[in-house]
């Protein structure tokens, strides 16, 4: 289904709800919806949500009025965090009164990478329409759903659209690094606001137009770890060399981390998402994906298949360096190397072991091998925190999920993917709340900016992927799906 037609949809499900009177007309409905979503996308791009200089309160702040505004009552719509920089916006759309359904719950982090200005083409914290892109930063990571999440919360509400459950809205801190992780805040904090049967989270899942056209979302996420690999030497004047050098140990043991691939592995959801692939892409590509799905899968097809940065990710636990510190004078021995060592670990996998796994891999008794928190602070062993538990393919998501991309991506496979990085999921997942990475935002695959200089939305992406959560949440939360 094209964008009118959709339009045309949503127009024929609020004359369902709404006497016609207090209706605009359909077209001048999607266009003040179209305006207000890029009203919203402008003003929390241009709002610095940075963790060194930026707050996520004002960002908050600025989305509870919208929805007050829009007339959502004050003690469904909240601002709230551990201090005055890192505010979190939780807000509730009621629903059917008397409902016995558990809420369904939307979780979007506000804060953005740091971006610098001499870096990018334009100003990051500017929102510049330029070639049919949105850019700013945000505009991909991940704004561009606060906004779409938020607009929609509008429309529902103006066209009296009643659920039939609460939706919670959390929009959040410090995804991206920091120390107030919003979500996990929320859950040790305010557990009763944001309790749900699930959760879905705009952070991860895409929809892919450049290959053969693909709805992806994330049922699974690797496990994010830090270590350091740390080497001292006595050191001493450098015209007089000894075989026990700092550098020399760290190099060795990167040299031989490059040469080691982790085994491969798979789980149910990367199983399907091969599975699926398979059927989509041709050739070679697509032999090799069925090739490893076979009992014992094939060396050959597992190694071509792993060039791809993404599939290789896909299939094993990953770590390589990342930094690298070491020596004190140009006319020194070093006394000291330091790198980091960055690790993607696939569920199952706790980050103690892989700690184990890396001082087994590198043998050498010079070196030590430690955790590094988010912070930068080194502990002798890592924890026993896995990866999100795979989600289970629920049949009420699945059958709204599908059904609502077949209106808008007519012909594209649903696949559920296991995202590479890792995002808030990870706690409501572990608080027990099952958790889906679900954006109808198309991105094609060579032009993820996130993080990146010049992050840029394409415009038609961002309006389709305010359709798709429109039609999205109201299948979910209607009787007849
Ligand atoms: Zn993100």
């Amino acid at each position: 289904m094209n964008k009118h037609a959709a339009a045309g949809l949503a127009a024929a499900l609020l004359c369902a709800l709404l006497p016609q009177a207090s209706l605009p007309a359909p077209t001048d409905f999607a266009a003040a919806t179209r305006s207000l979503a890029h009203d919203i996308f402008k003003q929390l791009i241009e709002i610095n949500t940075t963790d060194s200089v930026g707050s996520t309160t004002v960002a908050a702040q600025a989305m509870a009025q919208r929805l007050l505004d829009a007339g959502f009552g004050k003690s469904d719509v909240v601002v709230l965090g551990p201090n005055d920089r890192k505010g979190n916006m939780v807000a509730r759309y009621r629903g059917k009164a008397g409902s016995t359904l558990k809420p369904i719950l939307i979780i979007a982090h506000l804060d953005v990478v740091e971006a610098r200005r001499e870096d990018w083409t334009t100003d990051p914290f500017q929102f510049v329409e330029k070639d049919g892109y949105y850019y700013g930063r945000g505009t991909q990571d991940m704004k561009d759903s606060d906004a779409i999440a938020v607009a929609d919360f509008i429309r529902m509400r103006k066209e009296g659209f009643v659920p039939d459950r609460d939706i919670i809205l959390a929009l959040t801190a410090d995804e991206e690094g920091g120390k107030f992780n919003g979500v996990d805040w929320l859950l040790k904090n305010h557990r009763d606001l944001i309790d749900a049967a699930y959760a879905l989270n705009p952070d991860s899942g895409t929809v892919r137009t450049d290959r053969p056209p693909a709805v992806e979302f994330e049922a699974a996420e690797k496990l994010y770890a830090d270590y350091q690999v740390l080497a001292t030497s006595p050191g001493g004047h450098s015209s007089l060399p000894t075989p026990d050098n700092a550098i020399y140990h760290v190099a060795d043991a990167l040299a031989v981390l490059q040469k080691s691939p982790f085994p491969f592995e798979l789980n149910a959801v990367t199983r399907e998402y091969f599975k699926q692939m398979a059927t989509i892409e041709t050739g070679q590509v697509a032999a090799d994906m069925r090739a490893i799905l076979n009992t014992p899968p094939d060396p050959a097809a597992i190694a071509r298949l792993s060039r791809d940065p993404a599939w290789n990710s896909t299939m094993r636990t990953t770590c390589v360096a990342t930094m690298f510190s070491a020596g004190h004078a140009l006319n020194a021995l070093p006394q000291r190397a330091d790198a980091n060592v960055n690790c993607r670990i696939f569920p199952g996998t706790s980050q103690e072991q892989i700690r184990l796994e890396l001082v087994k891999l590198f043998n050498d008794p010079k070196l030590s091998v430690r955790t590094r928190n988010s912070a930068g602070e080194v502990a002798a062993e890592g924890t026993d925190r896995k990866a999100m538990a795979p989600a289970p393919l629920s049949d009420d998501v699945m059958h709204a999920l599908r059904s609502v991309s077949a209106k808008l991506w007519p012909g594209a496979p649903v696949i559920p993917i296991m995202e590479v990085g890792a995002s808030d999921s990870v706690y409501t997942s572990n608080a027990g709340i099952p958790s889906y990475g679900i954006c109808g935002v198309a991105i094609d695959r060579d032009d993820e900016r996130a993080h990146g200089k010049d992050e840029r939305v394409a415009i038609d992406s961002y309006y389709k992927g305010l359709e798709f959560y429109y039609l999205f949440l109201k299948a979910l939360t209607t009787a007849a799906g």
